[in-house]
């Protein structure tokens, strides 16, 4: 398909830092290109100190948004006009609208989990979930699993200086959404049984098992997956971590991050563009599992 840059193409862009090796200029141009649109997608390293001159920058030159990803998800927010609801609960934001001069920040991240758990053909709205971790995927995988329906989640995390911090966010998700949100002691290890034993799906959005420490899982005795529970992994690399082949041993059905990853562009690009990034394509070319 022709593509040219002319004198209307519209920008957007990743912020963060390392960004070399993100896909996300891949997967963004490849899709602007399929659908014929004008807009071009680049990378900027971008470190929190210059964050500030960085995107001001941008909005005066026009750009009409931006994804952020590590460490800029959070500093991010005192620059912007507005956040989504999911934003704001999440207290992370990785897209950026740029709209009549207006900053709105999106949280797209829970969007891209939720969507994958869809497309690998599990319902859990109205279930239980077992959430491992409480850092920034996690958290915008509760909001939006909180918001979508899902009927409690049980967060598991080490009892460390974020504690008080997360059990706040965990009252705050449970009074603003209705779906019961509780914390406990990853080490616990007889309570990580019991909810496991309750729960539809087990998602594990700690860092526990990604390259280069593939040897290890978060989960103490792989006996406490039952073969009712869909076992979900947000890591990518590897594309099935220790615990995914645990829970396959166990006759649980898997499922690893890269569609979240996936989606969460998506989502990115509909806000954007207002147009359905041709999923297909994009999958078949950079996200074959
Ligand atoms: P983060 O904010 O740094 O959070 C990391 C989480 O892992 C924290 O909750 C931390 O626990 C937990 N953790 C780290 N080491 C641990 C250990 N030894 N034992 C128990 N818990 C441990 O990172 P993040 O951005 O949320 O990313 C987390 C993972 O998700 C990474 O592997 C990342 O690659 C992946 N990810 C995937 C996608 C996707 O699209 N598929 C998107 C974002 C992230 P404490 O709270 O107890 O400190």
């Amino acid at each position: 398909m022709n593509f040219e840059i002319t004198g209307k193409t519209k920008l957007t862009a990743l912020l963060g830092s390392p960004v070399a090796h993100s896909i996300s200029p891949q997967m963004h141009n490849e899709a602007f290109r399929q659908i014929g649109l004008d807009y071009i997608y680049l990378a900027f390293d971008v470190n929190p100190e210059n964050l500030k001159t960085v995107v001001m920058g941008l909005k005066t030159a026009g750009i009409c948004g931006f994804n952020l990803t590590m460490p800029l998800k959070v500093h991010i927010i005192p620059l912007l006009d507005e956040l989504t609801p999911a934003a704001r609960l999440a207290g992370a934001v990785n897209t950026v609208i740029i709209k009549d001069q207006q900053m709105i920040g999106h949280t797209t991240d829970g969007i891209g989990y939720m969507r994958s758990v869809s497309d690998a053909g599990y319902h859990i709205i109205g279930k239980k979930m077992t959430l491992l971790g409480a850092g920034g995927a996690a958290t915008a995988i509760c909001v939006q699993a909180a918001l979508d329906g899902v009927a409690s989640i049980d967060i598991f995390k080490r009892k460390n200086n974020s504690w008080d911090k997360v059990n706040a966010f965990c009252t705050q998700v449970t009074s603003e959404t209705g779906c019961v949100v509780r914390l406990f002691d990853i080490e616990n290890h007889s309570l990580l049984a019991k909810s496991l034993s309750e729960s539809a799906i087990l998602t594990n959005a700690t860092n526990l098992g990604m390259a280069p420490d593939i040897s290890c899982s978060p989960i103490p005795d792989i006996t406490m997956l039952h073969k009712d529970l869909i076992v979900s992994d947000i890591i990518y690399n590897p594309k099935e971590t220790l615990l995914l082949k645990q829970a396959k041993k166990q006759g649980c059905a898997t499922f690893n991050g890269l569609y979240m990853l996936l989606y969460q562009g998506a989502a990115a690009f509909s806000c954007w563009t207002g147009k359905e990034m041709p999923i297909e394509i994009i999958k078949k070319k950079y996200f074959s599992n």
